[in-house]
């Protein structure tokens, strides 16, 4: 059984959810904005499994600043039914699509890193390409070393930094057919990896037009083990431990 480092569970529908618990030992369970938080908090009470992140996802419009301070302060109140803050981090593909300033989801991001560090809590960051340098230097800035980029990608020179600071990262099931992962599985030490779906976005190759869901994670530690040179079994061990002691399970 393999946990799932990374899901937006809450925006699954209240019938699957159970279905899809069963196939983990445990599911990182992130958060988009407050009212996903409120859901992924009713969710981590009702099942024991589910392990709730809170934060607001970077690819949308910003909040107002009495919304952003109501977020906060919610997390605060919940602190202790949460492992990590989760999802934040920098609005990489929204940029894609129109010119916009960065400036303020930089210095929000900052203000979750020194909520993160303040409540001893990990960081799960949304943060590809050439975003990875700046999270980078904002983690350096507040020496806070709990880090998960999720759903990594990057050049060699972001990838050797984060190495050398011993964040983690995790993979999705597209390695089975995206060579760029299958190379950062190769640079990347095991000791620093997890696997994860951020279901319920979808995938392509053997996975077009199937529901996303744990059980795919076996494929993508299948690609892992072999590229490690590992047996499956040698594999899952390591990065389920991985898992559990960077979120403390
Ligand atoms: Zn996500």
């Amino acid at each position: 059984m393999l946990i799932d480092a990374h899901i937006h569970l809450e925006q699954y529908n209240d019938e699957e959810i159970p279905l899809l618990l069963e196939e983990v030992d445990a599911v990182i369970a992130v958060s988009m904005q407050l009212s996903s938080c409120e859901r992924t908090l009713r969710l981590s009470n009702s099942y024991q499994q589910v392990k709730a992140a809170f934060g607001f996802h970077p690819e949308q419009p910003l909040l107002s600043p009495s919304d952003e301070a109501a977020l906060f302060d919610w997390i605060r109140t919940y602190q202790d039914e949460m492992v990590a803050i989760g999802e934040v981090g920098l609005p990489y593909y929204l940029r894609q699509e129109q010119a916009m300033d960065d400036r303020p989801y930089v210095a929000l991001l900052e203000r979750f890193v020194v909520l993160a560090k303040e409540l001893d809590k990990p960081i799960v960051l949304h943060a590809v390409y050439e975003d990875a340098s700046v999270v980078c230097d904002l983690l350096e800035k507040h020496q806070m070393s709990q880090a998960h980029f999720h759903w990594f990608k990057g050049d060699e020179a972001v990838v050797k930094r984060m190495i050398e600071r011993g964040y983690f990262i995790s993979i999705t099931p597209d390695c089975l057919y995206e060579e760029e992962i299958q190379q950062l599985i190769h640079a990347y030490p095991i000791e620093r990896m997890m696997v994860e779906t951020d279901g319920p976005w979808t995938f392509e190759g053997p996975f077009t037009n199937k529901r996303t869901s744990p059980w795919m994670m076996h494929s993508t530690l299948e690609v892992i083990a072999s590229i490690k040179g590992l047996s499956i079994q040698e594999a899952a061990k390591i990065i389920t431990q991985n898992t559990k002691a960077f979120y403390r399970l």
